[in-house]
């Protein structure tokens, strides 16, 4: 039987791309919500997940409300303010949460080979993320950028304080310990992440880029087949992809 679903943001791109996607996932999108429309318990009765591709204010009431009618949700929208990741992150003790920056298969190993390159090669390999997406997005780094920085942040035990979002004037020389962040905006690129390792005479590359939506809506849809059999938390697509050792 199709896996039954409440879709908010239905109208935007990724709305569309996991309606396009739903088919061949085996989910049907029960209901619909979008900017304006009413938020309330009816629109969560009889559907078994409910995802979130909408913007970073609405993510948190959408989530109290599934919270409160018992609904694991799928959370794909990014840009959240550090109250807001609070507010959101509490209600995974009521409910199973599958919470990722990017659904990707690709950026889910991304992440992995990033964690495993800033342990191995020392803080003498300069660390800078780049990432690209199209003109239209709204926030920038992108949460996919966000979670490289964090990984790359906990692997070299590094402070907040030692991320540097772009450069200009007299900067002076780079500090060892510090992580450089370059968001790039243009066209309609669907996003395109790379984290450098430069160290004297070598420099490694490691990239993900993404040229359809599909990948995300194909993985946000496999959460949320995931996540109807799990135990309230906090997840990510490394626990749905089964990554985690
Ligand atoms: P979009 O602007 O095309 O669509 C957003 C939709 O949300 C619009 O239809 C808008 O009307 C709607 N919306 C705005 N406020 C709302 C509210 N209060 N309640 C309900 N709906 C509301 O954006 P998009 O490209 O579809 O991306 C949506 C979000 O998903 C963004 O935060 C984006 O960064 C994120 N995203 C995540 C992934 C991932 O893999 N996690 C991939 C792509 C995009």
């Amino acid at each position: 039987m199709p896996l039954s679903i409440l879709l908010n943001g239905y109208q935007g791109r990724m709305g569309q791309a996991i309606a396009a996607a739903a088919p061949g996932a085996g989910v049907v999108i029960a209901r619909r919500l979008d900017a304006g429309d009413a938020l309330n318990a009816p629109a969560f009765a009889g559907v078994k997940a409910a995802v979130d591709f909408s913007s970073h204010e609405a993510t948190a009431p959408f989530v109290r409300l599934a919270a409160e009618n018992k609904v694991p949700v799928v959370i794909g929208t990014t840009g959240h303010t550090a109250a807001e990741r609070k507010e959101i992150t509490a209600f995974a003790k009521k409910i199973p949460i599958v919470w990722a920056g990017n659904y990707s298969v690709g950026v889910t190993l991304l992440n992995f080979l990033a964690q495993r390159a800033a342990t191995v090669l020392n803080s003498g390999y300069n660390v800078e993320i780049v990432e690209m997406h199209h003109r239209d997005k709204k926030d920038a780094p992108s949460g996919t950028a966000e979670k490289l920085i964090e990984i790359v942040r906990e692997a070299r035990k590094l402070a907040a304080g030692s991320v540097v979002h772009g450069r200009h004037g007299l900067v002076g020389a780079r500090p060892v310990d510090q992580i450089g962040v370059h968001a790039l905006r243009g066209g309609d690129v669907v996003g395109d992440h790379t984290v450098i390792f430069a160290g004297n005479g070598e420099r490694l590359e490691l990239t993900h880029k993404a040229s359809s939506r599909a990948i995300f809506a194909s993985g946000a849809l496999l959460a949320a087949q995931w996540v109807v059999l799990q135990k309230p938390g906090l997840y990510g697509m490394d626990d749905v992809l089964g990554l985690k050792s």
